[in-house]
């Protein structure tokens, strides 16, 4: 009887064994398959990875249950059984497993729970947390087994993100280095700040995108290709801050909630980078959106790294600019010279439907000389041509053609509207100029399909304003096509 209890019992103790050698077995058959395809056959997906492990678990151990403790927040796997770590502090060996790496176990009156963290070479990523009811203990082999999952998953998690991280910086790369050979292609300066501005929102997100510029380093324009948004009347105060702001710091701007003394400020986010050498800032980038925390951190840093790469070219494109602005510009008056006009005259009527010539003269502009003497003939010249220059559009051409004769081209502007602006300006120079002038304005107009060449387009402006003159001077005369 004793020999066969024996025996009976050193059978069971053996079937026992072998059970436990067959789950431990698919225990681990389970995890290699885990791993092998998440290692070897990247598949980069975290929610697919959070989600294969839970069902595994799952499946050997139906009766227990899961939560995923992690540190960020992962938009993907708001699915998943997802406790954000940094809530657990009352959950002490959590947190002691997170920083330790090891497993830990808590038991509490009714359950038994177990905190395996997701460790990876370079950190810990997060902590499964195995709550157990009515049972004793978990048995070493399941406690090592937790650890064992959670740690090849920490693995394939870093995996992941190493991933993800390079997949970032190779494409901020690519953007930097694509926007570099774009600003060093031969763009006109506009088109290289549309350009950017275009870039900027894309990548960035970004609503508003503002690319300023000081000659002085007191008055700061916008430059055109930058949002309309800094160019609004409305915005004037908010730009005016930023300006401010950017003065005092000197330097990159980074600001999650932007508050602003007596305004609501129609932007929360916002990220400002100058341009040029500290102490000597000429320039300087902002981008803006009405959210707050919009803009990670990360975006920042890439901010900064586009404009150091582009400063360059994008100075050498604005000097570029500046030479050719200069030989097509009259020193006293800042307008366009004849041969600037000339040239943009041909190109419009060829490409546009329509424009308006506008030939300006100052009345008796010989009494003014002689009266006053030729430094106050220049500056009534000056502020002329200053009231031409606000009263016109940045695609209208204001030039001076001749000593004391001036020339505005409108291109695809009715003949009215051309007039009515002469008229305006004609206004505003007898209101406007010190010692008092007026001007006298000849315009022509011409249409497609209609025959026009530049010299008849000129040649009826010049006889309206010889016409404007025999009527008595500060006029406005218009001579249609069919006069001449
Ligand atoms: P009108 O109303 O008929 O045009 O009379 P006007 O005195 O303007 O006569 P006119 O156009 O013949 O004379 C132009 C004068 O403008 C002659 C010239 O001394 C003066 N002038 C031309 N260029 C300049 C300039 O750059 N500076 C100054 N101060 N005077 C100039
Ligand atoms: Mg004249
Ligand atoms: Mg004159």
């Amino acid at each position: 009887m004793n020999e066969l209890t024996e025996v009976l019992s050193s059978y069971v103790l053996f079937k026992g064994k072998i059970n436990e050698l067959y789950d431990e077995k698919l225990h681990y058959t389970e995890l290699f398959a885990f791993v092998e395809r998440f290692s070897f056959h990247r598949i980069l997906k975290l929610d697919v990875l959070l989600s294969e492990m839970l069902k595994i678990l799952d499946r050997l151990y139906p009766s227990f249950q899961y939560y995923l403790l992690l540190t960020h927040d992962y938009e993907e796997i708001n699915q998943l059984p997802v406790r954000d770590l940094d809530y657990q502090e009352e959950n002490s060996l959590a947190l002691e497993a997170y920083v330790s790496g090891e497993v830990t176990i808590e038991q509490t009156s009714t359950d038994i729970v177990l905190y395996a963290p997701f460790l990876g070479s370079q950190g810990v990523y997060g902590v499964l947390q195995v709550i157990t009811k009515g049972i004793y203990a978990i048995p070493k082999a399941d406690q090592k087994y937790f650890g064992l999952i959670a740690k090849m998953t920490g693995a394939i998690i870093e995996n992941i993100q190493l991933h993800q991280q390079s997949q970032q910086l190779i494409g901020d790369l690519q953007f930097i280095n694509e926007t570099s050979q774009q600003l060093n292609a031969d763009l006109r300066f506009t088109e290289t700040i549309h350009f950017m501005t275009e870039q900027i929102k894309k990548s960035f997100h970004a609503e508003e995108v503002g690319f300023f510029l000081s000659q002085d380093g007191e008055k700061w324009t916008p430059l055109s290709g930058s949002t309309s948004f800094f160019f609004a009347k409305k915005s004037k105060a908010f730009v005016t801050y930023v300006q401010k702001l950017m003065l005092e710091k000197k330097d990159a701007l980074f600001i999650g909630d932007l508050t602003i003394p007596y305004m609501k400020a129609s932007y929360r986010s916002l990220m400002a980078v100058p341009m040029g050498n500290l102490g000597d800032m000429w320039g300087f980038v902002v981008i803006l959106h009405p959210m707050p925390y919009y803009f990670p951190f990360d975006s920042f840093k890439l901010l900064q790294a586009l404009i150091h790469h582009t400063t360059l070219a994008f100075k050498n494109s604005l000097l570029r600019e500046e030479l050719e602005k200069l030989v097509v510009t009259d020193h006293l008056t800042q307008l366009f010279s004849r041969s600037y006009l000339d040239n943009q005259v041909e190109h419009s009527l060829k490409s546009d439907e329509k424009g308006v010539l506008i030939l300006i003269d100052i009345d008796d502009f010989k009494m003014i000389n002689d009266e006053y003497g030729h430094q106050v003939g220049d500056d009534i010249l000056i502020q002329v041509a200053d009231i031409i220059i606000h009263h016109i559009r940045a695609s209208d051409v204001g030039a001076r053609w001749g000593g004391e004769e001036l020339a505005i081209y409108l291109p695809n502007v009715d003949a009215k509207i051309g007039v009515s602006i002469a008229r305006r300006l004609k206004e505003k120079v007898s209101r406007l100029t010190s010692p008092n002038v007026s001007i006298s304005c000849g315009v022509s107009h011409w249409k497609a399909n209609e025959e026009e060449s530049y010299a008849t387009l000129f040649h009826r402006a010049d006889v309206a304003l010889y016409e404007a003159k025999n009527a008595g001077k500060n006029k406005v005369v218009f001579l249609e096509k069919d006069r001449d």
